[in-house]
């Protein structure tokens, strides 16, 4: 696996590698096709103008022979060549010519090649008396051509020069040949260019202008012993050694014309070539253009543009790269976002289920809460009305003891009256009266606690209240020998309850009391009340036992009693702590550092309405 994705990878890098070189060469060649030509452009236009000074120079100077050849002292002097006077005349008249034409010299010869008069005929290289017969210019002159034109080094100054010969006619006789010889040196200097060769070659394919000197007088290819004769035949270069360019030339696929030789530093030289034929003067102006700067350009564009591509990719290459990890990096964030959603979707429709499972205990537990009051009344019910039967049983007692008192009062009564005794009979009544309100007053509470609770609260003397309830458990108060102890302080506490249910609480609170202490020797209970700010604090302290550690925290739980069956519920504090609940207050229960048990209730305090506390 790995080795065929490494494989993969070198076959794409190799094919890459050679796109780009396939890409690089079309574009080298492109850029080379485009700078060659830029290159032949320059070198044809630099051919025109090499092309035009060239034949602008050699016109200008092509009629004048002919016409200095008719001149009369011209053609005296053919008629009669050692005439010195003639000769003389005609030096100077053509010294006169040569320098208003601005030709390099001016001469006459006679038709056997002897030149008789000469403008340079003053000049340490004068012509005069030199034979020049051999020369092209001077027979084609005389022959059928009727007029000569040569380009040669002068055999005698050594200087090139372009001649023109035209023939001396006089009555219809050819007597000699004028020739003018012009400096083609000028031309050569205004081609002057470090840029460019131009050169000019005769048929022979030697150079004979060149704007550079060390191509002069040199021959494209071997000079062969035929091309070397005509050359000397005519005595061309005078005795000027020909030397010889090595070069090859051809035209390559794009159609430029090149041409490779070796430098004099033994460098190799590629040269643009652009030519004209001069046909005139059977010569070829040749233009060439180093190729070197533009391959050199070519390979730079390619290189620059190669480069810049390069560039490119590198950036695009960056940037894709950071589009990617950004891309990688919001998909990142995308997952996590979605597993956010996820677990918070998960834990919504947990929470949800949860939700609906605490409405259901919710539900249920108002229900068991309802079911629960529901008993709890039926059991504030069956509480009282056990404490009613315990209490009927002890007030039958109560009710007994004065009923029989009472019928003995008033027997005693009866005969005190049979005996005339009224005083004694009246004060057995009086204390028959008194029994009687005792037993009406407890017979009244009984109804009270018998009676289900009236649900308003409204303000009840929390004095009325113990003292009714003090009244209730007189009787066992007084058996058990126990020292009630009532501090309410100065001003009435005035407590926002239901006055029966209250009483209900105290004689359960009370009743406990009473029985806590029981073994003691000295009983004492004592209640004392006061307030504390909007509320009321009844405690009631007893000198009993106190109660056990392990008990306190169940002690308002229904149905625990410490007490023998048959003594105790264990409903009576559970009672009253929900009836406190009732009223908006709360009990709580310490032992009191004297010792025995304080239970405390704190009850809301109400305004005292003098009229209700009354009742
Ligand atoms: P019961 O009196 O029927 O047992 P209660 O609810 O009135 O039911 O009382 C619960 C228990 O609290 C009692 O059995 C007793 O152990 C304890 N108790 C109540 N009052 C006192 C007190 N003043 N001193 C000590 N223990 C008490």
């Amino acid at each position: 696996m790995q080795r065929t994705r490494l494989f993969q990878l070198a076959l794409g890098a190799v094919a890459a590698l050679a796109l780009v070189v396939v890409l690089g060469w079309l574009a080298w060649h492109r850029a080379t096709v485009v700078y060659f030509t830029q290159l032949h452009d320059r070198g044809q236009n630099t051919l025109n103008l090499a092309e035009a000074s060239l034949r602008g120079q050699l016109s200008r100077f092509e009629r004048l022979p002919h016409l200095l050849a008719d001149q009369r002292v011209i053609r005296s002097l053919v008629l009669a060549p050692r005439d010195p006077d003639l000769v003389v005349a005609a030096n100077l008249y053509l010294r006169e010519t040569a320098e208003m034409l601005g030709a390099s010299d001016i001469y006459v010869m006679y038709r056997d090649g002897e030149t008789l008069a000469a403008s340079n005929f003053d000049q340490p290289h004068s012509f005069v008396g030199g034979n020049f017969a051999f020369r092209p210019y001077f027979f084609d002159a005389l022959g059928t051509k009727g007029a000569g034109r040569f380009y040669a080094l002068g055999t005698t100054s050594n200087k090139r020069g372009y001649y023109f010969g035209a023939p001396i006619e006089v009555a219809g006789q050819r007597h000699g040949v004028m020739v003018i010889k012009i400096d083609l040196d000028e031309i050569e200097q205004t081609w002057a260019s470090d840029e460019v060769r131009i050169i000019v070659t005769d048929p022979e394919n030697i150079v004979f202008l060149s704007n550079r000197p060390d191509w002069l007088f040199r021959s494209f290819g071997p000079l062969t012993t035929d091309r070397l004769s005509r050359t000397v035949q005519t005595r061309r270069y005078a005795n000027a050694e020909i030397g010889q360019i090595d070069y090859t030339r051809d035209t390559d696929p794009d159609g430029f014309d090149l041409l490779r030789t070796t430098g004099n530093d033994g460098a190799a030289l590629e040269y643009l070539v652009a030519y004209a034929k001069m046909p005139d003067a059977e010569w070829m102006v040749q233009v060439l253009l180093n190729t070197r700067p533009a391959r050199v350009q070519a390979a730079s564009a390619v290189a620059l543009a190669g480069f810049s591509l390069g560039l490119m990719a590198l950036i695009g290459f960056i940037l894709w790269q950071r589009r990617r990890q950004l891309a990688e990096r919001l998909a990142v964030q995308q997952a996590a976002r979605d597993e956010l959603e996820a677990r918070v979707s998960q834990r919504t429709s947990q929470l949800a289920a949860a939700n609906a499972a605490l409405r259901d205990e919710v539900t249920e537990r108002r229900a068991t809460e309802d079911r629960l009051r529901q008993t709890q009344t039926e059991l504030v019910q069956a509480g009282k009305l056990a404490a009613l039967g315990q209490m009927s049983a002890a007030l039958s007692h109560e009710f007994n003891q004065p009923l029989a008192a009472a019928r003995n009062y008033a027997e005693n009564a009866q005969l005190l009256l049979d005996r005339g005794r009224s005083a004694e009979a009246h004060d057995n009544i009086g204390r028959i009266l008194g029994m009687i309100d005792r037993m009406g007053r407890i017979s009244r509470h009984l109804r009270n606690f018998a009676r289900k609770p009236h649900q308003q609260l409204r303000p009840v003397d929390l004095g009325d209240v113990i003292a009714d309830a003090q009244e209730l458990l007189g009787w066992q108060l007084a058996r058990s020998g126990v020292t009630l102890h009532v501090d309410l302080g100065q001003e009435p506490l005035v407590v926002t309850a239901g006055a029966v249910r209250l009483q209900q609480v105290l004689v359960n609170l009370l009743s406990n009391a009473i029985d806590a202490i029981e073994g003691q020797e000295i009983k004492t209970l004592r209640l004392v009340g006061c307030r504390v700010g909007d509320m009321v604090e009844l405690r009631v302290h007893d000198n009993g036992p106190g109660i056990v550690d392990a008990v306190q925290p169940r002690i308002f739980d229904p149905f625990f009693s410490t007490k023998e069956v048959g003594k105790g519920l264990g409903l009576g504090l559970s009672i009253s702590y929900n009836i406190i609940r009732d009223f908006h207050g709360r009990i709580s229960v310490r032992n009191h550092p004297d010792g025995g048990a304080e239970f405390t209730l704190c009850l809301p305090a109400a305004q005292p309405l003098p009229a209700q506390a009354a009742q």
